[in-house]
């Protein structure tokens, strides 16, 4: 299940992934969600108590990206080669594939390719048992840090590129509230570890800016953001991956 979406829209991009009952990540996502039901997103993102912080980074990672797989999947069918041809956020910057490993060399595509390759390298990276293992006592690889912070550096461009290219269908179909609390929670889960440098934020960083202010003018209160939050342009120049 995801902390936001349950009984709403099932369209996703990709599968969903679960986290198998019994496990000790399934304890965590529960505790998650029901801190989250609290509306204050700043203590929601917290590591609670006693626990492992690679287990909670990984439950959460797994949690957004089947919250953006289900955001994408609401405007995945207005996100074409005609209306996306470059992987965007903004006209100030464009994001070319390469994962690094098997795609050395960036790629130049459209959106919808290029989210596809993102999406499908984040699974198959979720999948993989010896980078996220679900089984209690099994630990985690030592580079578990730095995948997690790649991972999360590509999902916000997801973010990014629905802000930027698609809010407009966002707002039609009455999901921005979602896509302002997904994202808001995705913000503060990532500042509160530092996983995602700043530079990668720029594309919504007056986004960003607007939301911390309205939750610091909120004194914590939290809970869904408003309908008019929406970004403008961003600021440098293009990014490769
Ligand atoms: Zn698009």
């Amino acid at each position: 299940m995801s902390f936001f979406f349950s009984g709403r829209s099932n369209k996703t991009f990709k599968p969903k992934k679960n986290i198998p009952e019994g496990s000790r990540q399934h304890e965590l996502m529960k505790h998650a969600a029901a801190t989250l039901g609290s509306g204050n997103l700043r203590l929601a993102v917290q590591l609670p108590e006693g626990e492992d912080l690679n287990e909670w980074v990984a439950v959460n990672t797994v949690d957004f990206f089947n919250q953006i797989n289900m955001l994408y999947g609401t405007i995945a069918e207005f996100c074409t080669e005609h209306t996306c041809p470059v992987m965007s956020a903004g006209p100030k910057y464009e994001y070319h594939w390469a994962d690094g490993q098997t795609v050395k060399k960036p790629i130049r595509c459209s959106a919808p390719k290029y989210i596809d390759f993102l999406m499908t390298w984040v699974q198959e990276q979720l999948d993989d048992e010896s980078a996220f293992p679900s089984t209690i006592g099994v630990p985690f690889p030592k580079n578990f840090s730095q995948l997690a912070k790649t991972i999360l550096k590509r999902l916000f461009r997801v973010y990014a590129h629905i802000y930027h290219q698609h809010f407009g269908e966002v707002v039609k179909l009455r999901e921005e509230a979602h896509l302002n609390t997904s994202f808001k929670h995705f913000i503060f889960f990532v500042q509160e570890f530092s996983l995602v440098d700043r530079r990668e934020q720029a594309p919504l960083q007056e986004l960003i800016d607007r939301l911390l202010e309205r939750e610091a003018a909120q004194n914590g209160a939290g809970g869904a953001s408003g309908r008019s939050v929406r970004p403008t342009g961003g600021a440098a120049a293009a990014s490769a991956y």
